[in-house]
């Protein structure tokens, strides 16, 4: 039996797509100058800020999420300065590596892959080394699916009696996973737009309050193009994006924010992705019962709502049996056998992704795909996953 019909991919990020916002972007070229596409702007920016729960600024990237890293710590990190990289897989040492690249003092506090980053630890280090300027985190780190405890965190640095900045990758789960930027005391959050946010790759944003805004005014310099003060502040609509717009991810942008903010509702939206979550960990924890598809993060509080990565015996099988047989790729396993930032496929893992334009529909056909796929290849699982997720989607 071939796959035939309408495919999902459930992989973390990029993440499905509302036909919505494709339709939004279906359009000719807006001009740049005035007009609907400069007017919009003020109302999007207010969105994002809506999103990320700050009165603060956001500016806008033309990149990627590796592009929102380099923003973030071109504004704030000067070479030669001093950071602090807790890391919960991968993505946190992408991060330091980032930084390590543009001059910057690097120390990696690794947590390895199953457990988020310790608050104690983190102050320890702020206490051993006063001149760290950053603590760089990132909230969900998307190859282990490990969910750490930003408040926690802030609440450590405070206790230290550091003043560095906390700056937080929340490019994976922006819109998923609980982030109050201003009430948690996050000084700068980075994120993209193919994830949570359900735009294609190719914007990114950063923001910042006003703490970070002071250490970016005490810089020496920084370059033009990552400047993010006339990206936050512009006199002309140019500088918004440093030349010309990314008109058409705008466009998509625009009716994404208006389903996430306006039609479903932020807390509605982690209400969704909790649920969904839920299911995914019912039926894993069914599957692992007999040596099938297990969590890689054993305590709940600590898993992400976005993205859940499972273990599994030569999982390559298994993920090739969804995608040609039931139209549902999965997510590959990442960085779970290497160490530090090499980004290496791990074959005994793989990942779902359930972030963004995702609902009941959607992780059960990926959940059933699975679950068929494990009897069709004969791979050990345990009964009853399909029945605990409903009843974990039902309760
Ligand atoms: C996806 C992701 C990145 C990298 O984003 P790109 O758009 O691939 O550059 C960084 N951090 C986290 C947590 C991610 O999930």
């Amino acid at each position: 039996m071939p796959s035939f019909g309408p495919e999902h991919l459930a992989i973390p990020g990029p993440s499905a797509m509302p036909d919505r916002v494709l339709r939004a972007m279906h359009r000719p070229s807006p001009n740049i100058y005035a007009g609907e596409l400069p007017d919009m702007l003020p109302g999007l920016k207010r969105d994002l800020k809506a999103v990320a729960r700050t009165a603060g600024e956001v500016a806008i990237y033309i990149g990627n999420g590796h592009a929102a890293w380099e923003a973030a710590l071109a504004n704030t990190s000067a070479p030669g300065s001093r950071i602090l990289v807790p890391t919960t897989g991968l993505f946190g040492h992408g991060w330091g590596e980032m930084a390590r690249r543009m001059g910057i003092e690097t120390t990696v506090l690794e947590f390895g892959k199953r457990a988020p980053a310790d608050p104690d630890r983190i102050e320890e280090a702020l206490r051993i080394d006063p001149t760290i300027g950053s603590v760089l985190l990132v909230q969900t780190d998307t190859s282990t699916s490990v969910l750490s405890d930003v408040r926690a965190i802030r609440a450590a640095m405070d206790a230290a009696g550091s003043d560095a900045l906390l700056q937080v990758d929340a490019i994976a789960c922006l819109g998923v996973d609980r982030l109050e930027m201003d009430e948690w005391g996050v000084d700068v959050v980075v994120t993209g737009s193919q994830k949570g946010l359900m735009t294609p790759p190719g914007v990114c944003f950063v923001f910042f309050g006003e703490r970070a805004a002071a250490r970016r005014a005490a810089m020496d310099r920084v370059s033009l193009y990552w400047d993010w003060t006339p990206r936050a502040q512009p006199e002309a609509f140019w500088q918004n994006f440093c030349g010309t717009a990314p008109t058409h991810h705008l466009f998509g942008l625009r009716e994404a924010l208006d389903i996430l903010v306006h039609e479903e509702g932020l807390e509605a939206a982690w209400a969704r992705h909790e649920r969904l979550a839920r299911a995914v960990w019912a039926a894993s924890d069914a599957w692992a019962e007999r040596g099938g598809p297990a969590l890689n993060v054993a305590e709940p509080a600590c898993r992400s709502r976005a993205t859940t990565t499972l273990g599994l015996r030569d999982a390559e099988r298994l993920r090739a049996w969804c995608e040609d047989r039931a139209g549902i790729t999965l997510g590959i396993g990442l960085g779970m056998q290497t160490e530090g930032a090499i980004q290496r496929s791990s074959p005994d893992h793989f990942r779902i992704g359930h972030m963004g334009h995702v609902n009941a529909q959607t992780i059960l056909g990926t959940l059933g795909a699975i679950d068929a796929g494990l009897k069709a290849l004969r791979m050990p699982h345990g009964p009853g996953a399909l029945e605990a997720a409903s009843a974990a989607l039902a309760g």
